[in-house]
């Protein structure tokens, strides 16, 4: 499958990325060095993981997609962004992975998008790996926003990527914790590279 035909797919797949955001991420995976090791944290649908997973192909890179598949809190049942076709009748809890997985057999990216299926600490707390890009988009909540920052952002390597979905400088835009972390990676040797609508594409270093 071609990556045009890949970034035609992604449009289609359930989730909240914007295209235009979707296709810098798409531009920024291929922008890797060759055999680059991506990480992203919440996967959804698989939206994001097709972006960066058709980048990452044309590089013959590997992109690890991290998320317990049970939706974060802005996803469950009374907030803004629930959707009940994503529910288990069996358990009533929301179920993400066999959308996700169909996903990416749809795009033809099974050799380059593996799947990690569990807690952000947990997982953190045993994979000692580093990425030249990790891409938060995770839980938008105080608690689970600051986890994720503080796992998984010191394992970008020297001149890798940090990037940050739902940074919002104006409040009335969005919450809060992605903003915050986005502001404690400057502080933290993290230089801004480039902006796209809500995503903010920070680089350490080196
Ligand atoms: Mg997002």
């Amino acid at each position: 499958m071609t990556s045009e035909e890949r970034l035609r797919y992604a449009a289609t797949v359930t989730g909240f990325m914007p295209v235009e955001e979707g296709l810098a991420l798409y531009e920024l995976a291929r922008s890797l060095p060759v055999g680059a090791t991506l990480l992203e944290i919440g996967a959804w649908c698989g939206r994001s993981s097709v972006f960066l997973g058709a980048g990452a192909a044309e590089r013959d890179g590997v992109l690890f997609s991290l998320d317990h598949h049970h939706g974060s809190e802005e996803n469950q049942q009374g907030w803004d962004y629930f959707d009940p076709v994503l529910v288990d009748p069996h358990d009533g809890r929301l179920n993400t992975l066999p959308v996700w997985q169909h996903t990416i057999a749809e795009a033809a990216l099974e050799a380059v998008v593996i799947g990690l299926v569990g807690e952000s600490t947990l997982v953190g707390s045993r994979l000692h790996l580093s990425f030249d890009l990790v891409f938060i988009d995770g839980g938008h909540g105080t608690e689970p926003a600051w986890n994720d920052y503080h796992t998984w952002a010191p394992r970008v390597r020297p001149g890798g990527v940090l990037a940050i979905h739902d940074v919002f400088e104006n409040p009335l835009d969005g919450g809060r914790p992605p903003y915050e972390i986005y502001l404690r990676a400057l502080e933290e040797g993290f230089s801004l590279r480039s902006v796209c609508g809500s995503l903010r594409v920070l680089e350490r270093l080196a």
